[in-house]
């Protein structure tokens, strides 16, 4: 079984959002049923609304009108007429002005920004590079000021046009309070970027981990929209991983879960970053892969060089018929393998999406590790576990964000208060 690639461009689908359709957790207040089921088709006529959710077509009628009263659905006359009828079908759509909001990742070489309508189409993107690699909560703050006055100028918008903004950054984030308890980009543990933000913004921010920014663009965009349960695992400077649950981002109960890159893979093992050893993530990092890089390239190596670049030769060397190079990369797909077939058998997604900058290096998705993954599954002769191989760049990240800050938008203004996809 062959992993396969695919680009969020080429998806088909329209609108956006997870097609849930009927099923969606019954504490979902009906109208935000409603408005979600409107936004992931793109446009659908009240009688397909009734079908999908199940629902009345007097209780459609009512509670699609409170939405248009609100100006956050319109109707849109279809573009064929019903054989037989005199009028064209009428089909509701979401106002693509009712609301904007910015989707931000913060990461350790640039930060990025994306502006989208309530319809979730992308108006604006931009890019700034970081000023350092650690920050204190102030300095971060003005790269993330910085970051959205070159977005509103660049998209024409003006602050107050901006219902909301996510953001996405690694580390381990308490959602529910906004708290980043560690991430590699702040120097002090336990800092409330939600407090923070609200000294300079008056509007609401929502924050999460960036592999859980990546799988909510899976969600809401990509692949991910018409699977219930799913796996993205990441590949970067770390190892991180989302999962959607029955059509939702599965969070842990403190904001410690999925951090695949630190399961054990190997008893009293190498070092981690973490400080502890044995983590998957010391045997697939890049500064894992660095780390013997140097031995396996010999005294080209005696140049002090970034992970980045070691990583680039080694490949190279590796393309080129090194064996111990080769080795390198071929082990670190093995440990890869290990820590899928664990995903797999702990939760039986439909799908795993392998992304991130490591995928570059196909060693890592090379059919060799596909096959020893199900191999150390139990699968009992069941459908393998389906693989897929994405290879997104900040943007999508970015918008992941958006995702967050349009869905918690929405149970905003439509449902009064809920939860958030
Ligand atoms: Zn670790």
């Amino acid at each position: 079984m062959d992993g396969h690639t695919a680009d969020l461009a080429e998806n088909p689908l329209k609108g956006c959002g997870p097609q849930l359709g009927k099923g969606r957790a019954a504490n979902t207040p009906l109208r935000v049923q409603i408005f979600d089921y409107v936004r992931a088709s793109g446009s659908a006529a009240r009688a397909d609304i009734t079908r999908a959710l199940d629902i009345s077509a007097g209780s459609a009628t009512t509670l699609t009108a409170d939405l248009i009263t609100a100006g956050l659905l319109r109707e849109v006359t279809g573009m064929t007429r019903e054989a037989g009828r005199g009028r064209p079908p009428v089909a509701l759509q979401v106002v693509p002005d009712a609301a904007h909001v910015i989707g931000i990742k913060l990461s350790y070489n640039r930060h990025t920004a994306v502006l989208t309508d309530f319809a979730g189409n992308m108006l604006a993107d931009t890019a700034l590079p970081t000023s350092q690699a650690v920050h204190s909560m102030p300095q971060l703050l003005q790269e993330i000021d910085a970051l959205i006055q070159q977005i509103l100028t660049e998209s024409g918008k003006a602050l107050s046009d901006i219902r909301a903004v996510g953001i996405g950054m690694p580390g381990i984030i308490e959602f529910d309070t906004g708290t980043i308890a560690w991430s590699a980009l702040l120097s002090a543990r336990d800092q409330n970027l939600r407090t923070a933000f609200a000294t300079r913004f008056d509007m609401p921010v929502y924050i999460d981990n960036d592999a859980n920014m990546l799988t909510l663009a899976e969600l809401w965009f990509g692949e991910g929209r018409q699977k219930s349960d799913f796996a993205v695992v990441t590949i970067e400077n770390g190892v991180g991983m989302g999962l959607v649950l029955n059509n939702r981002l599965y969070r842990g109960a403190r904001g410690m879960g999925l951090e695949l890159g630190h399961t054990k893979v190997q008893l009293d093992g190498a070092l981690c970053r973490c400080g502890q050893r044995g983590c998957l993530e010391a045997y697939l990092a890049d500064y894992a892969l660095a780390r013997e890089a140097a031995t396996a390239l010999g005294p080209a190596t005696a140049t002090p060089q970034s992970n980045q670049m070691l990583l680039e030769t080694l490949f190279q060397n590796a393309k080129a018929g090194n064996r111990a190079a080769r080795t390198i990369f071929e082990r670190a797909g093995r440990y890869l393998s290990v820590g899928l077939s664990n995903v797999v058998q702990l939760f039986d997604p439909e799908l795993i999406i392998l992304s991130g900058e490591r995928m570059q290096y196909d060693y890592l998705y090379a059919s060799e590790v596909l096959t020893e993954m199900q191999e150390l599954t139990l699968s009992e002769g069941r459908a393998p576990c389906e693989v897929a191989i994405h290879a997104w760049g900040d943007l999508v990240w970015a918008r992941g964000a958006t995702a967050l800050a349009l869905s918690a938008l929405t149970d905003t203004l439509i449902g009064g208060e809920g939860e958030t996809t």
